[in-house]
C-alpha cells in the first residue's frame, strides 16, 4: 500500500479555532476507528490463513508419514521374502536346504567345512 502524504494548506479555513474544529475531530476519531478495525481485519485474516497453511502442512506430514510407512512396510515384506546367505549375509542366490542359501559356491564351500556338513538337512 503506498501513503499519499498531502501537505494541507497552514492557514486553511480547518485551522481556526472557531471554525469546523469539532467535524474535524470527529473525522479523526472516525478515521482511527476505521483504521482500527481494518488492521484488526487483517490480523484476523493473517491469523486464519497461518491456521489454514498450519493444517495444510499438518495433513501433507501426517500422509507424508503414511507413505513412509507403507513404503516401509513394502520394502520389509520385499526384504523378507528374499533369501541371504548363511555365510556373508549377502543375497542368496543358490539354495542348499531349509534356512541355509548362498550368494555364492565359495561361501557354501566355506559354511559346509565350517559346519553345515553336520547339519545340512538336505535329502540325499
Ligand atoms: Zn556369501
Ligand atoms: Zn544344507
Amino acid at each position: 500500500m503506498r501513503w499519499n502524504f498531502v501537505k494541507e494548506p497552514q492557514n486553511g479555513p480547518n485551522f481556526r479555532l472557531d471554525g469546523p474544529l469539532g467535524l474535524r475531530l470527529d473525522f479523526e476519531e472516525e478515521k482511527k476507528r476505521v483504521i482500527a478495525a481494518a488492521i484488526e481485519k487483517v490480523q484476523f485474516e493473517m491469523n486464519e490463513a497461518r491456521r489454514i497453511s498450519e493444517d495444510q502442512l499438518k495433513n501433507a506430514h501426517l500422509m507424508e508419514m503414511a507413505t513412509a510407512v507403507e513404503r516401509h512396510k513394502t520394502e520389509i515384506s520385499e526384504v523378507k521374502k528374499k533369501q541371504w546367505c548363511y555365510n556373508c549375509e549377502a543375497e542368496a542366490i543358490y539354495h542348499c536346504c531349509w534356512n541355509t542359501s548362498y550368494c555364492s559356491v565359495d561361501c557354501q564351500q566355506v559354511h559346509w567345512h565350517k559346519e553345515h556338513k553336520r547339519t545340512c538337512r538336505r535329502k540325499r
